[in-house]
């Protein structure tokens, strides 16, 4: 599996990335209360350092994955949700043609992804002010964006930043790029930027409209951490590990341990009933 933009490595476009193995203490990371003080940005940002053990052959750094465009962002977001669980996911739709409820399944593996566009991760683009170099937003720029909540001044700090214009002359400045400029300079940036699918299509089984159903690249957010807190409560019960220990195993490990106690639990079990039959009576 490859990135489906990628990053720049000495000039080379590299598309390969690598996953740590995944322990308790990153499923613990995804819960929204762990880190209330984050926005959505720097919570996919912690997330995706904590999970990833290399980019193109390069050590997994905050500015590493800050410096991802977003669509590289959300693919790595998905493959971790698929990692930890690529069971079906089930959406409850409401018709929008008819109104009646429905169920839909899809999996999350199988959703489609549009990889980067020619040029990516920048090309140089003509506007009214001459030859501009364009590129895909990352990972900063949402960032810079994040707090800002006028959507024409979000847009045009989004462009300043997406843009380099070449030359000196008085005048060359992204304020004096026009509407018809940032129309041009938005569809060069989103023609190369890699996609994956944030929806899915589901035909009504009452009426056969076709509706379109949210399908979210951060699934990861919505788990609730009550099963990893149940199952660090029966490791801590059974072998006295501080939690710490318990949460830095990785995933596999701790299902294992999770096994033994149960079968040791199972054969506890069966040597009482042994005993009562050997004792001919109860007790
Ligand atoms: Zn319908």
């Amino acid at each position: 599996m490859q990135l489906p933009g990628g990053i720049l490595v000495n000039a080379t476009l590299r598309r390969d990335f690598t996953f740590r193995e995944f322990t308790g203490g990153l499923e613990l990371m995804l819960n929204r209360q762990a880190s209330p003080e984050l926005n959505h940005v720097e919570r996919v940002t912690q997330v995706l350092c904590n999970a990833l053990a290399s980019i193109g052959g390069q050590q997994v750094s905050e500015e590493l994955v800050s410096g991802l465009s977003v669509g590289d962002r959300q693919f790595l977001m998905r493959q971790l949700a698929v990692h930890m669980d690529d069971r079906p996911v089930w959406l409850t739709a409401v018709c929008h043609h008819c109104a009646e409820k429905f169920d839909v399944s899809f999996l999350q593996s199988e959703l489609p992804v549009k990889p980067a566009g020619k040029g990516y991760p920048s090309r140089d683009v003509i506007v009214s002010l001459g030859k501009v170099t364009v590129s895909v937003p990352t990972g900063n720029d949402q960032l810079a964006v994040s707090g800002i909540t006028d959507n024409q001044k979000a847009l045009r700090t989004l462009i300043a930043r997406l843009v380099k214009i070449k030359g000196r002359r008085p005048g060359l400045k992204p304020e004096n790029l026009t509407a018809k400029d940032i129309e041009k300079i938005e569809s060069a940036s989103e023609a190369m930027s890699p996609e994956i699918a944030t929806e899915v299509l589901a035909v009504c089984p009452h009426c056969e409209a076709q509706n379109r159903l949210t399908a979210t690249p951060y699934s990861c957010f919505e788990k609730s951490p009550d099963t990893l807190f149940s199952e660090v409560h029966a490791i801590a019960m059974h072998y006295h590990w501080r939690e710490q220990d318990i949460l830095d195993l990785p995933r596999a490990r701790r299902q294992k341990y999770l096994q033994l106690i149960d079968r040791s639990r199972g054969m506890a079990a069966h040597s009482h009933v042994k005993q009562e039959d050997h004792n001919g009576r109860f007790f």
